[in-house]
């Protein structure tokens, strides 16, 4: 394994320079300016040479642990098929983004859970994974079982990040219930089914038990130090309870109105990247190419496709965006390790983690990871 990587395009905080950097104790030692790789050296040429990306949301590990309504997966090979997909995105940190919610496309997410997480740490405990894998539990309030399935966990060392939210169809993400039903139906949903799926997302929650869960999530976050994020806020009303309860940022804000509240209160605001790559909110909702025009967008994770944190981050460093590379690979590794406690990765500087991606750009623009470091050691 070599110890020094060269490269034209290495993305530091302070601006993209051509050097050697040079790896030890899983650290990065020294950068040294150079315009031709020291000898050793891994050579990336004019590939980037980026921190590993750090991602704060993403579902994927349930689309291995039940690949089709129905069919569940074993879950250590969920996880080893979810990691995998995530380390080439060059993620070297992941929060598997776990909800705590009724049922979903025939997952009963309240029985999948335990499973999955126990997996996960089977699997980190073995050495088997090669991104670190922390957690982030999606505390959905109208659960009525809610803290019951939290409260084991609050102990897990991996547990770094809560949010709290509420996905009662005609709320927040789904507040124009005219327009969700309308996207369901173009989906290929019929009118029966639209009113089964709603009566399937809406039976199982408590609405008076809602507050209260909120509240005592809010006291767990502060009890145990742990990061705490609002999700799908959407008017100004949502971002002052926020703030008040806490939330360092507010996650796939849906309205302009409740991102720029949030700015306001010194929260950072955390879109989607298949939203910003796409273009729009598949769900309708505020554009995180609006976001970023406006500079109300902070951190970019990938939500439910991991390789579009990447794209995204290399698309807001060119028009019309034209941001400077640090600050756009920021959105995706410095700003989302901080928000979440990790001082220690994030940022081609000396002390940092070693994690680090090397990214090739294809002729049609998609940037491509080539090689990829955790802790020093190759493990893509
Ligand atoms: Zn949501």
């Amino acid at each position: 394994m070599k110890e020094i990587l060269f490269s034209r395009k290495l993305v530091t905080p302070n601006g993209v320079i051509s050097g050697n950097l040079f790896m030890a104790d899983g650290l990065i030692a020294a950068i040294e300016v150079s315009d031709s790789p020291s000898s050793q050296a891994h050579d990336c040429t004019d590939d980037f040479l980026i921190p590993g990306l750090v991602d704060i949301h993403t579902d994927n590990l349930e689309k291995h642990y039940q690949p089709r309504p129905g069919a569940h997966w074993d879950a250590i090979g969920a996880a080893l098929a979810h990691d995998a997909q995530c380390i080439l995105a060059g993620v070297t940190t992941v929060f598997d983004s776990l909800s705590l919610h009724g049922s979903k496309d025939g997952l009963n997410r309240q029985e999948a859970f335990a499973p999955m997480i126990e997996a996960i740490d089977h699997a980190t405990e073995e050495g088997l994974l090669r991104s670190e894998h922390l957690l982030h539990l999606r505390c959905e309030v109208t659960n009525p079982l809610l803290l019951s399935l939290v409260e084991p966990h609050l102990d897990n060392p991996r547990l770094k990040l809560l949010s709290v939210m509420d996905h009662t169809p005609g709320q927040r993400q789904t507040a124009k219930l005219d327009r969700f039903k309308e996207n369901m139906i173009r989906a290929g949903t019929n009118d029966d089914d639209f009113h089964s799926m709603l009566e399937e997302r809406t039976a199982w929650r408590n609405q008076e038990a809602a507050p209260k869960n909120r509240q005592t999530i809010v006291a767990l976050a502060k009890e145990y130090g742990i990061a705490l994020m609002s999700h799908d806020d959407e008017s100004v009303e949502h971002v002052e309870e926020s703030h008040s309860d806490g939330c360092i940022a507010s996650e796939f804000p849906v309205s302009l109105i409740a991102a720029q509240k949030a700015h306001e209160y010194g929260m950072l605001n955390v879109m989607g990247a298949p939203n910003f790559v796409r273009g729009s909110s598949h769900s309708g909702n505020l554009s995180a190419r609006e976001c970023a025009e406006l500079g109300l967008l902070d951190i970019i994770s990938s939500d439910y496709i991991p390789l579009s944190m990447l794209r995204a981050a290399f698309m807001l460093s060119e028009a019309p965006f034209n941001w400077p590379m640090p600050k756009a690979i920021a959105t995706v590794a410095g700003n989302p390790a901080r928000l979440c406690g990790l001082i220690d990765r994030g940022e081609i500087m000396v002390g940092q983690r070693a994690d680090l991606v090397q990214v090739h750009i294809a002729k049609n623009g998609w940037p491509v990871p080539r090689a990829i470091w955790r802790q020093g050691l190759r493990v893509a």
